[in-house]
């Protein structure tokens, strides 16, 4: 499997397929929309669609296809509408189109249209009939699994169906007869007359219609035949006019099908065109739909929207800005191989968006609890000061609030040890640190449980030392962030690690659930918060200083998901590779020498 390092493969690079200025430097489908245009084809209309089956949740690749095809659009004066591709009954949902239109929008793309591919069931029942008329369709009494036999490989000839030269008009009854009713399910399909000899498998007779008796979610029980992919996109995308109909590579063979049928059919105007760009993949998770399903109907994710998953729904729920998806999207551009690309480059987009736009708020995550034992009963404020915060660094309109310090505070278990280790330089017995926003507290005793666990932290705070500095200008190795006991206010903490182990779930054949991390969420149920955040807004994404994004549930304000954590892992990958490339060079160089 090969990574890219996010950016566009050079194969996509437009350069080497024109010399016009204007396609240098953009991908290669966009260079093909600029010849078009030049060239006047479409009248120089440019029309796109995202086009998806309603038979589960968007995912970050779809995202892709979605930034593309509006993309496309939107840069040439275009449209690009949404058309739900439904033609299986069986796994399709109302569900699913709400939650795609949904996710859509929250991703910031408005479709001037919805179109839906079982509206057209009429027209394209209509148009198989005028196939069959011209000689170019049959119904094949045989079942799936002789068709797909006689179909052959590469190199394997195809065998002919002994139905295939059935006569025009007895087809057409036959047809009719699929159509009414009078087959049970699987007796008979409607097949298109190709070639059982093309070397591309997909134009060996492909299927244009089954026989299934399912209530379709929209069409209801009108129809007991429903149309395939081969058959229905195509002619989906003539119907509304479509010009550059964009698919993943899967369907690369699929293009002479669909070339096929369109010029068969008698269209009025110039005929769309399939061209097929690379699939987005994401290290240490999964793209499919089926396995995507898998996770939710297993109980292996909370749904759909479990903050662990790669659907929109999940990043949403997890704190990832569209803004940050957009932009990854971007960056890993279009291609025509694909690639897989790694989780850490879209959290990096991630962390730089929330690093500008989220508020900075101190939580305790795994409480230990400190006595100041010099702390004023009556002093100020009766034992309570509040002390002045800065809300976001990189944000000067975000201003201050007032954070309440008391006597007795929550800190990290971390941030404590009765025994340091070399290099620790945070709180232990007679080593003093700051408080973030505080005091300088130094530690002076503790108590332990029988286990010999700590339980409370004895410390001594200098009252001159507020603002983080004091008047003889001592310096401390350490500052760490607290919460005062009396004013926390309890949460429940959910850190998410990656979903699979394997950075390719699933690679070489294996069965993906397999690489399955056992250790992707770990709930804290003990986490206490500075009192700001009681403010905080459902799905709102917030700062817990030295720590990580974390963001409010939507449905619970008490339940906080770690979005990301704060240390660029991206930035670490890129520098481990430049030394490697280095190390590389070096060698050869020395080899030479
Ligand atoms: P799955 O195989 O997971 O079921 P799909 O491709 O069948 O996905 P659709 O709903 O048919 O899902 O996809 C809608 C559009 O999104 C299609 O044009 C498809 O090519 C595109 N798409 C799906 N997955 C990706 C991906 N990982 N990267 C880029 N585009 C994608
Ligand atoms: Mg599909």
């Amino acid at each position: 499997m090969n990574t890219t390092d996010g950016a566009a493969t050079t194969d996509g690079s437009a350069t080497d397929t024109t010399s016009d200025d204007r396609t240098v430097g953009v991908d290669f489908i966009r260079a093909k929309v600029i010849q078009d245009n030049q060239s006047g084809r479409f009248s120089q209309r440019v029309q796109t669609r995202f086009p998806p089956e309603p038979n589960g949740y968007l995912h970050i690749g779809h995202a892709k296809s979605i930034a593309l095809n509006f993309g496309i659009a939107d840069e040439f004066g275009g449209v690009c509408n949404v058309r739900f591709d439904d033609t299986n009954p069986e796994t399709e949902k109302q569900e699913y189109v709400d939650a795609i239109l949904d996710d859509l929008d929250w991703l910031g793309y408005t479709p001037p249209n919805i179109y839906y591919c079982s509206d057209y069931f009429d027209q394209l029942y209509e148009w198989a009939e005028d196939l069959i008329g011209k000689g170019l369709a049959y119904v094949d009494d045989q079942d799936a699994d002789t068709i797909s036999e006689q179909r052959g490989r590469f190199g394997k000839p195809g065998i002919e169906s002994p139905y295939r030269d059935r006569s025009p008009a007895e087809n057409l009854e036959l047809f009719r007869g699929m159509r009414d009713g009078a087959y049970p399910d699987g007796a008979k399909v409607l097949r298109a007359k190709i070639d059982m000899q093309a070397d591309n498998m997909q134009m060996r007779d492909p299927v244009m219609y089954r026989i299934r008796r399912e209530t379709h979610y929209r069409a209801g029980d009108k129809w007991i035949i429903y149309p395939s992919y081969d058959w229905a996109h195509g002619q989906g995308d003539a119907i509304e006019g479509v010009t550059h109909s964009l698919c993943t590579l899967e369907f690369a063979d699929h293009n002479a099908v669909y070339d096929w049928f369109l010029e068969h059919l008698d269209l009025p105007y110039e005929k769309p065109e399939q061209t097929e760009f690379a699939r987005l993949g994401l290290t240490h998770t999964l793209m499919s739909k089926r396995h995507l399903l898998q996770l939710v109907t297993e109980g292996v994710v909370d749904g759909w929207d479990d903050p662990r998953m790669p659907t929109v729904r999940g990043m949403r729920r997890r704190g990832y800005p569209a803004s940050a998806i957009r932009a990854f999207v971007d960056r890993v551009g279009i291609a025509k191989t694909n690639s897989t690309s790694e989780i850490e480059l879209l959290e990096s987009f991630v962390r730089t968006e929330l690093n500008q736009s989220a508020l900075r708020r101190m939580a305790v995550l795994r409480p230990l609890r400190v006595v100041i034992t010099n702390w004023p009963d009556d002093g100020v404020q009766n034992g309570v000061v509040e002390l002045e915060a800065i809300n976001n660094p990189e944000d000067p309109t975000a201003g201050k609030r007032l954070v309440p310090f008391s006597g007795e505070l929550w800190i990290e278990q971390d941030d404590f040890k009765l025994d340091p280790p070399p290099k620790y330089y945070r709180l232990s017995i007679g080593r003093e640190v700051r408080l973030r926003a505080g005091f300088y507290i130094t530690a002076t005793d503790v108590e332990t449980d029988g286990a010999g666990n700590v339980t409370t932290v004895y410390c001594t705070y200098d009252p001159e030392s507020e603002g983080g500095s004091t008047p003889d200008g001592r310096k401390v190795k350490a500052t760490i962030h607290w919460v005062s006991a009396a004013h926390a206010i309890g949460a429940t903490v959910n850190l998410y690690d990656r979903l699979f182990t394997d950075p390719y779930p699933g690679e070489g054949g294996a069965d993906p659930l397999d690489s399955l991390n056992p250790l992707s969420c770990e709930t804290l149920t003990e986490a206490k918060l500075e009192p700001a955040l009681t403010e905080v807004e459902p799905g709102q994404v917030v700062q817990f200083e030295r720590l990580g994004y974390f963001a409010v549930d939507p449905d619970d304000t008490s339940v906080f998901h770690r979005t990301v954590g704060l240390r660029d892992e991206w930035a670490n990958i890129q520098k481990r590779r430049e030394n490697e490339a280095k190390q590389k060079k070096q060698q050869q160089n020395r080899r030479k020498g």
